[in-house]
C-alpha cells in the first residue's frame, strides 16, 4: 500500500491564540506520537487578539507577537522531523465568522498591514488570487450569515467539541457549490481536541504553499474517524 501522510489543518497554540490551552512544542509531540506527519498552526487573528497586542500602532510588532505560537511549534517540529506549516485563522469586523487561510508566510503577512481591518468580501476581492480562503466551521452554533461567494471553500468537517457545527448544513453549501475546496480539521485548542481530524495525502508538505497547492489539486482525503458519513459524502462529491 502507498504511504499516507496525515495533517492536522487546524491547530490552535497557547503562546498565540487567548483561547489555546497547550504550548504549541506538547502539540507537535503529541501529533507526532499519534501518527500524524504534520499540522498547520492557524492562531486567531482577530480584532480581539489586534486589541490585546497592538498597544503602539505597530504592525510589524504584531507580526513578532503573532508569530510566536507558529515559531514554537516549528522549532519542535524541526527537531523531531515533524512538518509544521503556516496558517492563520482570520476574523473580519463585520461578524464572528472565522476564515482559515493559506498560502501564506511571515513576509506576506509582514506586506499586508491591518490586513484584517476590512470586510471578509473586501479581503476576498483583492487577495484571492494569492491565498487560499476556507471557511471555518460556516455554521458553528447556527450561524447564519455565510458569505458564499466570498471563500474558495470551507471546511466541512470541524471537530471540536464545543460546538454544534452543523455539518450536515456545511455538506449542503458543499453541495450547492461544486467548485468549492474541502477540508477537515480539529480546531484544536485543548487536550480533548487533539488528533480529532485533518486531511490524508500521498505525499509530504512542508510549508503552507504546498498546502494549499494539494488543496487546489483535490490529491487528498478527509480524515475524521468520528463523522464517517461526511468523509464519505466527501469522497463521493468528488467522483
Ligand atoms: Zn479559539
Ligand atoms: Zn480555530
Amino acid at each position: 500500500m502507498e504511504k499516507q501522510y496525515l495533517y492536522d489543518t487546524h491547530i490552535h497554540t497557547i503562546e498565540t491564540s487567548p483561547c489555546g490551552k497547550i504550548p504549541a512544542a506538547e502539540t507537535v509531540d503529541y501529533y507526532a506520537a499519534h501518527g500524524y506527519t504534520g499540522l498547520v498552526i492557524t492562531d486567531h487573528l482577530h480584532p480581539e487578539f489586534l486589541a490585546k497586542v497592538d498597544k503602539d500602532h505597530d504592525w510589524d510588532h504584531v507580526v513578532d507577537l503573532y508569530m510566536a505560537g507558529y515559531r514554537a511549534a516549528k522549532t519542535r517540529g524541526d527537531e523531531i522531523g515533524f512538518d509544521v506549516l503556516f496558517g492563520a485563522e482570520m476574523r473580519f469586523p463585520e461578524n464572528n465568522n472565522d476564515y482559515l487561510v493559506y498560502d501564506i508566510d511571515e513576509n506576506w503577512l509582514r506586506a499586508h498591514p491591518y490586513v484584517i481591518c476590512q470586510s471578509a468580501r473586501e479581503f476576498f476581492e483583492k487577495y484571492h488570487n494569492e491565498v487560499l480562503v476556507m471557511h471555518a466551521h460556516p455554521y458553528r452554533d447556527g450561524n447564519l450569515t455565510v458569505f458564499e461567494d466570498a471563500v474558495h471553500g470551507v471546511e466541512m468537517i470541524n471537530t471540536n467539541p464545543r460546538h454544534n457545527n452543523w455539518p450536515d448544513r456545511a455538506e449542503a453549501l458543499c453541495r450547492r457549490h461544486p467548485e468549492y475546496f474541502i477540508q477537515a480539521g480539529s480546531d484544536m485548542h485543548q487536550v480533548t481536541d487533539r488528533c480529532l481530524a485533518g486531511i490524508i495525502t500521498d505525499h509530504r508538505i512542508t510549508n503552507s504553499h504546498e498546502y494549499a497547492e494539494l488543496i487546489r489539486s483535490g490529491a487528498y482525503d478527509l480524515y475524521a474517524p468520528g463523522y464517517p458519513e461526511y468523509v464519505e459524502a466527501f469522497q463521493k462529491m468528488r467522483k
